[in-house]
């Protein structure tokens, strides 16, 4: 299963993910079109190779390392982790409508600082 980018991303994305990931598939980079309007990371399903790189590259441990380890509050941006595209902008709507709606719902997640959003994910 793939590894999943989940809501500490948002208000960080610093991309250091991005960085380490041997296969670049995570999007969107810096250099592409969607990234400042994006507003978190995605990994690409079926291009991730598990190789688990990510993970401790991210300073707000926002990488889980399959959807089952994924906590029920963030299956939302899981789907969004799949549904993203860049340069399809249909699918980057998607993505982002998704990440909108977790907001929405998840007020508490949202209202701790990035950093401390992981660490209350089993709570939630
Ligand atoms: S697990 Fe490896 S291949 Fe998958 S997103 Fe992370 S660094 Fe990239
Ligand atoms: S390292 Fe973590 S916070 Fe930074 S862009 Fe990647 S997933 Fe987001």
């Amino acid at each position: 299963m793939p590894f999943v980018i989940t809501d500490p991303c948002i208000d960080t994305k610093d991309t250091a993910c991005v960085d380490v990931c041997p296969v670049d598939c995570i999007h969107p980079r810096k250099d592409e079109a969607e990234f400042a309007t994006a507003t978190m990371l995605y990994i690409h399903p079926e291009e991730c190779i598990d190789c688990g790189a990510c993970v401790p590259a991210c300073p707000v441990s926002a990488i889980y390392d399959s959807l089952e380890s994924t906590p029920v509050s963030q299956k939302a941006l899981a789907e969004a982790n799949a549904a993203f595209r860049g340069g399809e902008p249909a699918a980057v709507a998607r993505a982002e409508a998704l990440v909108a709606a977790h907001r929405v719902a998840q007020p508490k997640l949202m209202a701790l600082p990035a950093a401390e959003r992981a660490a209350a994910h089993a709570k939630s």
